[in-house]
C-alpha cells in the first residue's frame, strides 16, 4: 500500500459542532468539524468547500495567505471525500450572504484540514434536487441516505417512535420483545419459513404479527403490553408493501373498544405533536362499517371531501327505465353520486368513466345532467317528471349538477362507486394532503365468504370477538355477525386496527369450527392458545399500526421506501446487498434441503 492510501482510523481532533448548526451567533468561535465535501470551488486564490453532515451544509474558506498547508490539502479534495477541518467562524461579507442556507450568514476560515478518506465519484449528486431511478438509489443506498430528505425522514421516524414509546410508557404499557423465530400466525398472508438445522425437516415461520403472543402476555398478567414489532408477510408486493415492516403493536386487559381507541389516538397525537408540532385534538369520529360502505363505498373513507354515495332506489320505485326496474325487482338498488355544478366533466371524460366501469366491473354507468330547461343525458327521457322531482329532492340537485348512477346489489355497487368517488376527488383536487381527516371505522363484519363462496373466512383474524349483541346469530347468520373490530383511517388510508379478542376457550373453538377448522387442526395449530384461554384468561383487546405508513404521512411522502433505511424493491430484492441469494451446497445439506429448480 502506498503511504497516501493509509489513513488513521482515529480522527485528528474532536468535533465541536455539526456543520449545519452554525449560525451568526457563533461568530468568532474556533470550531472543529467533519463531514463530506458537497462541492469545491477553486477561485484561483481562494478555495471554497461546502461541507455537509447530517445537520446541513456550511461553507469553508481556504486562504493560502492564512494557511498554505490547509489550502494545498483542500485543492485535492473532491465530492464525497470525508474530511476534517478546524478554523474560525466569521461573518460573510454583505454581498456573500446566502439566504437560502441556514448557515448562510457565516463561513469557517480554515486553519487545519485533513482528508480522512477519498471517494470514487458518486453515481448521482447527493442533493435533493436530483431525480434518480429507484433501483440506483437502492443499489447505492449508503449514498442515497446521505441526501438531506432521507436524513430528515429517518430522523422524523426516530422522533415519532420515541414520542410513541414515551406516551405508552406514561400510560403504563410495558415493551416486551417477542420471538422472530416462531410459528405461523394467521394474518392472512403467506409465511416466510426458516428451516431448523437442529430439527431436520422442521420450519419456523417468521411472525406475520405478534398477535398470539401478545394475547398470551395478557393471559400472563402483564396487563398492558406494547412493542415496535417487526412483521413478515410473503405477499406479492403491491405498491407500498414491503416483505417486512414494523408495527406498533399493543394489547390491554379488559378494555372496551373505546379504551383501545383512545390510547391509539393519544399515541398518534403524541407523534404528530413531536414531529410536526400539529395538535390532533382527539377523539376521532367513529363510524360503523355499514355506514362507511353506505356513504363512501369504502371501509377506509377519505373524509376530506364529500361526493357521498346516495341510495336513490326510493325515488325510482316503479321506474320505466328497464335496467333500473329489473335491478330493483331483484332487491338490488340504484346508487348515485352527485357531482355539483362547480366540477364539470366533459362528455369525453364521462365516456371514459363509463368505459372504465364496463371494462373493470362489467357494469353500466348512467348519468343525468340536471338543467332547468330539461334534464340531459342518455337516460333522461326514461325518467318521469315525478321521478325527476323525487331525485331532485333526495339529492338536493341544482341546475348544472351531474348525477352518476350505478344499479346492482349494495355489496357490488358500493365499492365501485367508492372507487369512482376517489377518482373524482383526485381529479378535482379535493384530496388535499394538508387536511388530516382521522376516523375509526368500527363494527366490521366478523366473517366474509371466500372467493368461491364456499367457506367462511375471518375478515380480521380468527381471534376477533363477535359483537356481544350478535352472539346468538353466530350459527344461524354468521355473515350478519359483527365483530368488535375497528380500523383507524387517515385520509383514505388504513393506519391500523385491532379488536377485542375472544377470551373464552369454547367460543374460540366455535369460531374455528365455523371457519372450517376441525378440532384436531385447531389444536395442532393453536392448541397452546386454546389451552392458555382455559387458564383464567382475562378479557383483552388491542391494536396495531404500521410505523412505515405513519411515517409516510408525517414526512409527506407517498413512498414507503422513503421512510425505511434499507427497503426492498417490488420484487422483494435488496439491490445493495443482492439479497436474496443462493447459498452453499454445504449449508443446504446441513439443513436437509434440496433446491429443485
Ligand atoms: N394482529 C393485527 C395485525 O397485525 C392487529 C391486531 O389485531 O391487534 O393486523
Amino acid at each position: 500500500m502506498a503511504k497516501s492510501d493509509i489513513y488513521s482510523p482515529l480522527p485528528p481532533w474532536q468535533r465541536t459542532d455539526y456543520c449545519g448548526t452554525l449560525r451568526a451567533a457563533d461568530e468568532g468561535r474556533d470550531v472543529a468539524l467533519w463531514g463530506w465535501v458537497q462541492t469545491r470551488r477553486d477561485h484561483g486564490g481562494l478555495i471554497f468547500i461546502d461541507l455537509r453532515d447530517r445537520d446541513g451544509i456550511v461553507q469553508l474558506v481556504f486562504n493560502p495567505a492564512h494557511s498554505a498547508a490547509a489550502h494545498e490539502a483542500a485543492a485535492n479534495a473532491r465530492s464525497e471525500y470525508f474530511v476534517a477541518a478546524r478554523g474560525k467562524v466569521v461573518r460573510r461579507a454583505e454581498g456573500a450572504v446566502n439566504a437560502e442556507l441556514p448557515t448562510g450568514e457565516i463561513e469557517v476560515v480554515v486553519n487545519d484540514f485533513e482528508v480522512l478518506n477519498v471517494a470514487t465519484p458518486p453515481p448521482f449528486a447527493i442533493d435533493d434536487g436530483e431525480s434518480v431511478a429507484e433501483e440506483i438509489r437502492l443499489k447505492y443506498r449508503y449514498l442515497d441516505l446521505r441526501r438531506p430528505t432521507m436524513q430528515q425522514n429517518l430522523r422524523a421516524r426516530h422522533q415519532a417512535v420515541k414520542a410513541i414509546r414515551d406516551y405508552l410508557d406514561a400510560q403504563g404499557f410495558i415493551e416486551v420483545e417477542t420471538p422472530i423465530l416462531f410459528k405461523s400466525t394467521p394474518e392472512g398472508a403467506r409465511d416466510y419459513l426458516v428451516p431448523s438445522r437442529v430439527n431436520p425437516g422442521k420450519f419456523y415461520a417468521l411472525p406475520q404479527s405478534p398477535q398470539i403472543l401478545k394475547q398470551i402476555l395478557m393471559i400472563s398478567g402483564f396487563d398492558r403490553y406494547y412493542q415496535i414489532a417487526r412483521c413478515f408477510r410473503d405477499e406479492d408486493l403491491r405498491a407500498n408493501r414491503q416483505p417486512e415492516f414494523s408495527q406498533i403493536d399493543l394489547e390491554m386487559t379488559c378494555p372496551r373498544p373505546d379504551d383501545v381507541q383512545s390510547v391509539a389516538e393519544g399515541m398518534f397525537a403524541a407523534a404528530y405533536q413531536r414531529v410536526l408540532g400539529v395538535d390532533l385534538k382527539p377523539p376521532f369520529i367513529r363510524m360503523s362499517y355499514a355506514e362507511a360502505m353506505e356513504r363512501f363505498g369504502s371501509d377506509k373513507p377519505d373524509m376530506r371531501f364529500g361526493l357521498e354515495l346516495k341510495n336513490i332506489s326510493s325515488a325510482l320505485a316503479g321506474t320505466g327505465f328497464k335496467i333500473f326496474a329489473e335491478v330493483l325487482a331483484k332487491q338490488g338498488g340504484v346508487y348515485a353520486i352527485k357531482l355539483p355544478a362547480e366540477h364539470q366533466l366533459a362528455r369525453r371524460e364521462l365516456d371514459e368513466l363509463t368505459d372504465g366501469l364496463k371494462a373493470r366491473h362489467s357494469i353500466g354507468l348512467a348519468w343525468i345532467k340536471v338543467a332547468d330547461g330539461g334534464w340531459q343525458g342518455p337516460i333522461a327521457k326514461y325518467l318521469s317528471d315525478a321521478e325527476k322531482s323525487n331525485l331532485s329532492e333526495l339529492l338536493s340537485a341544482k341546475n348544472g349538477d351531474l348525477v352518476l348512477m350505478v344499479a346492482g346489489s349494495a355489496a357490488k355497487v358500493q365499492p365501485i362507486l367508492g372507487d369512482l368517488r376517489l377518482q373524482l376527488g383526485g381529479k378535482f383536487g379535493l384530496r388535499h394532503s394538508s387536511d388530516l381527516k382521522f376516523l375509526w371505522v368500527v363494527d366490521f363484519p366478523l366473517f366474509e365468504c371466500s372467493e368461491d363462496d364456499q367457506r367462511l373466512m375471518s375478515v380480521n383474524h380468527p381471534f376477533t370477538a363477535p359483537h356481544p349483541d350478535d352472539l346468538l346469530r353466530l350459527d344461524s347468520e354468521p355473515l350478519g355477525t359483527r365483530a368488535l373490530a375497528y380500523d383507524m383511517v387517515l385520509n383514505g388510508e388504513e393506519m391500523g386496527g385491532g379488536s377485542i379478542r375472544i377470551h373464552s376457550r369454547e367460543l374460540q373453538l366455535k369460531v374455528f369450527e365455523l371457519l372450517g377448522l376441525s378440532r384436531e387442526e385447531a389444536m395442532s395449530r393453536f392448541g397452546f392458545l386454546i389451552e392458555a384461554l382455559g387458564s383464567g384468561a382475562p378479557p383483552h383487546g388491542g391494536c396495531a399500526f404500521g410505523v412505515d405508513r405513519l411515517c409516510m404521512m408525517l414526512c409527506g411522502t407517498d413512498s414507503l421506501r422513503d421512510v425505511l433505511a434499507f427497503p426492498k424493491t417490488g420484487k422483494a430484492v435488496d439491490p445493495m446487498s443482492g439479497a436474496p441469494s443462493e447459498v452453499d451446497a454445504r449449508q443446504l445439506k446441513e439443513l436437509s434441503i434440496k433446491v429443485t429448480l
